[in-house]
């Protein structure tokens, strides 16, 4: 067997564990399975392009040395940052990840132009050379757009930049010309290869990944968190094309249409268009303010209290959101859970599709401190149920359970839907101040009249209430 052979049957099984790993990732019971599966088909998928190239005589020495000092050294960065991040700051570091896949994928289409254009025709020839400069042009386009795209992400959900959609005038002909050039260079290229195009390509799609993912507004992040993602995946793609190299091409379009697919789910769950979000918030005008004013008077509720209508509740949904991540607060809201069933409380989760900051964010928090799965349901699984629930919680969460998305057609995010806790005979919120959430959107459920605000850190208030929960007895409904 030679040493190619042996190489591709790795790629084949390296492929297969990718695939598992999709399928064991999208339960909470086979999770971890499934990061076994991806942890070691990415070893076998290692091994099987290096070991080759250190067999290989014709290859030198040298690069043998620099692909391993760039594996040890990149694989000690990202186990270091790994270790380091914070859960909450988990997507920007995700946005910064993807970035770098698509700096790769424009310096590979770069380097692959610089060395046919070396080599002059050299392997390649006639109808083969026009499909090759057609794959640099698009993987250099792809990689571009999913770059500067990225790195606003990465502001974005790091807060370094404001999250309002930017509004360009006439930002839609703007996204529409850049396609446009694209489509008429990539043409222009594969007739006559020069320098000016390719290099007037990259620079309109670094703008137009800019722009893209500037002109979307904060509620829709999720989504654009989830394309980039695909876009990732189609410049490793396109990579895959330039670097012959099969595992690179079908692992990227496990991610690309994976990718695409969760940004359909999002889209569906949000109540927004597919096509409008990833053509960066195409056909979507600037949004009316909504109704930003005070509401009225808001209301207070201490521990003591808090713990007492819960010691009276027979059903009780708690909707943890962002703020539940930034305290940590899952582990006494898990212990508070344990303490009311016991007592034979019906204690259930109701969990928003974009609660937190990336996809599945709270479900990971609330298995991370041994929450029962049964017991934690998705938005359309509990949204009939509030009008029965004796209390809900809210902790840390603001624009998931924001009635303006479904009464105020102003609001920017009208349309969206929501977790119906307004429904609820008891609504106790647990946050630190009257702030708005990620959309920057007046939250009109703080001043309902079946609502009070506990304010404070969320895990100090949890742990608190935990602390007195057994002394306290049942007092009257607030409303
Ligand atoms: P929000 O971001 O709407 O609100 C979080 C709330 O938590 C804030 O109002 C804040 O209020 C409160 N908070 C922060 N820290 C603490 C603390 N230590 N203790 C108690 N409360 C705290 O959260 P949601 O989860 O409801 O909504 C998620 C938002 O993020 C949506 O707009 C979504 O579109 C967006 N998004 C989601 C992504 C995803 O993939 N899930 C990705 C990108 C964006 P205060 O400061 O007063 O304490």
């Amino acid at each position: 067997m030679t040493a190619a052979s042996i190489a591709t049957a790795a790629y084949l099984v390296a492929t297969l564990l990718f695939i598992l790993s999709l399928a064991g990732l999208s339960k909470h019971e086979t999770a971890r399975q499934g990061w076994t599966y991806g942890v070691v088909g990415m070893a076998v998928a290692l091994a099987a392009t290096i070991g080759p190239t250190v067999h290989d005589s014709s290859v030198r020495g040298t690069t043998v040395l620099v692909l391993a000092t760039s594996i040890v050294v990149g694989g000690a960065i990202g186990l270091w940052r790994a270790r380091i991040v914070r859960m909450t700051a988990m997507p920007e570091l995700i946005a910064m990840l993807h970035s770098f896949v698509g700096l790769a994928a424009v310096l590979v289409g770069w380097a692959s132009y610089i060395e046919v254009e070396h080599q002059g025709l050299g392997g390649f020839a006639g109808s083969l050379l026009r499909i090759h400069h057609a794959e640099v042009f698009i993987g250099i386009f792809i990689g571009a757009v999913t770059f500067t795209g990225s790195i606003v992400a990465n502001l974005k959900l790091s807060a370094k930049i404001k999250s309002a959609p930017l509004v360009l005038p006439g930002k839609n002909i703007l996204n529409l010309v850049s396609l446009f050039a694209f489509v008429i260079l990539t043409v222009l290229f594969v007739i006559h290869p020069a320098l000016w195009s390719i290099i007037a390509v990259t620079v309109i799609a670094l703008l137009f990944g800019w722009h893209l993912v500037a002109s979307i507004g904060g509620g829709d992040m999720p989504v654009v968190v989830s394309m980039l993602n695909s876009y990732s995946g189609w410049a490793a793609v396109a990579s895959g094309f330039l670097l012959d190299n099969d595992l690179l091409i079908v692992t990227g379009a496990l991610v690309g249409s994976s990718g695409a697919y969760l940004s359909y789910i999002m889209c569906k769950a949000m109540n927004r268009s597919f096509v409008s979000v990833i053509a960066g918030g195409f056909g979507i005008e600037a949004p009316g303010g909504g109704n930003d004013g005070e509401q009225g008077e808001h209301r207070e509720v201490s521990v003591d209290e808090t713990a007492a209508l819960l010691a009276g509740a027979s059903r009780v949904v708690i909707t943890p959101g962002y703020g539940m991540a930034v305290a940590q607060a899952q582990y006494p809201v898990a212990e508070l859970t344990r303490i009311l069933r016991d007592r034979g409380v019906d204690v259930r989760f109701g969990i928003h599709p974009v609660a937190g900051r990336l996809p599945g964010h709270m479900n990971v928090l609330l298995a991370e401190a041994k929450v029962p799965y049964d017991i934690v349901l998705e938005m359309d699984e509990i949204n009939d149920d509030f009008a029965d629930t004796d209390v809900v919680l809210v902790i840390g969460a603001n624009d998931t359970v924001n009635p303006a998305a479904t009464e105020d057609p102003d609001s920017p995010i009208a349309g969206m839907p929501v977790l119906r806790v307004w429904e609820a005979t008891n609504v106790v919120v647990f946050k630190r101040s009257m702030a708005s959430g990620y959309a920057g959107v007046q939250n009109p459920l703080f001043f309902r009249e079946n609502a009070a605000m506990l304010f404070g850190d969320a895990k100090t208030r949890g742990d608190e209430i935990v602390a007195v929960l057994g002394a306290v007895r049942a007092v009257p409904a607030f409303a």
